[in-house]
């Protein structure tokens, strides 16, 4: 594992809310609804949710343009600045928890708090460990030419090119296959 089981929960959360919007693969915002962000809390396996409200989707929803460009910076200290100013956002309580039989570890935003305020906290951070890691360089975009999806590359050399749509890996498997027959004359 690159990183605690908390801080790759919240990058999975952050890669997948920053894909909620529209980009040149998918030209639909899947984040629309309240029903798309229940069930987006539902899959992050968020714990101890309110009841989600149509304020809770506008604050989430806004939250998408401030965390994409972290996946395209160039730089440590403009993802610095970046996740500084989003963690700032939030209320901050580091706390220690073992909800739901998980082993103890840490919550960094307070009970109770809004939705939007859990992902800026918890989220941010995550990116900050990202950072102070000296990993900056596993954030990244999917580099199929007609995705720029967000992508968080877990593996161990750093060898992840493509974000997880099947249509993107694949494809482009395909393609170099095609290319390499074409090139040995078969
Ligand atoms: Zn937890
Ligand atoms: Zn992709």
């Amino acid at each position: 594992m690159t990183f605690s089981h908390d801080t790759e929960q919240a990058l999975g959360t952050l890669v997948r809310l920053v894909n909620t919007m529209p980009g040149p693969n998918s030209q639909v915002d899947s984040l629309e609804t309240l029903e798309e962000l229940e069930k987006f809390v539902q899959e992050r396996e968020f714990s101890a949710v309110d009841t989600l409200t149509e304020k809770d989707l506008a604050e989430v929803r806004d939250l998408r343009p401030l965390f994409a460009p972290v996946f395209t910076t160039d730089s440590d200290a403009s993802a610095a600045t970046m996740i500084n100013a989003i963690i700032a956002r939030g209320t901050s309580t580091p706390r220690l928890t073992n909800h739901d039989g998980h082993p103890w570890h840490i919550h960094y935003s307070r009970a109770g708090a809004s939705m939007a305020c859990r992902i800026t906290v918890e989220c941010g951070i995550a990116l900050a460990q990202v950072i102070s890691a000296g990993e900056r360089e596993r954030l990244r975009r999917c580099e199929a030419p007609d995705c720029d999806d967000a992508l968080i590359d877990l593996s161990r050399n750093r060898s992840k090119r493509y974000c997880d749509a099947r249509t993107c890996g694949n494809r482009l498997h395909v393609a170099a296959y095609r290319e390499r027959r074409k090139a040995s004359g078969e």
